[in-house]
């Protein structure tokens, strides 16, 4: 998937609620157990790093969100823009 077209899917994930506006209080990165991007909905290979983040309004429910680096970036842009 190229950059436009995660970006588009980035922007109607948040206008759908797929993806949150919440604001972030924890962002860690380290190496993907294989994780599943929530922005792309593809797997995190192990030779990537996987960008896990918490929410404000998570109250620990889930551990984090997983995220691609690229699509966290892309994510956090546009979640601010809206
Ligand atoms: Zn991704």
């Amino acid at each position: 998937m190229d950059a436009s077209a995660l970006r588009l899917l980035i922007k109607q994930k948040l206008q759908d609620g797929r993806l949150p506006h919440s604001s972030i209080t924890r962002v860690w990165s380290g190496p993907s157990d294989g994780e599943t991007c929530d922005a792309c909905d593809v797997r995190i290979t192990k030779d990537q790093s996987v960008t896990q983040v918490t929410l404000a309004d998570d109250r620990g429910a889930r551990p984090g969100l997983p995220f691609h680096v690229v699509c966290f970036h892309l994510w956090d842009v546009e979640r601010c823009a809206e």
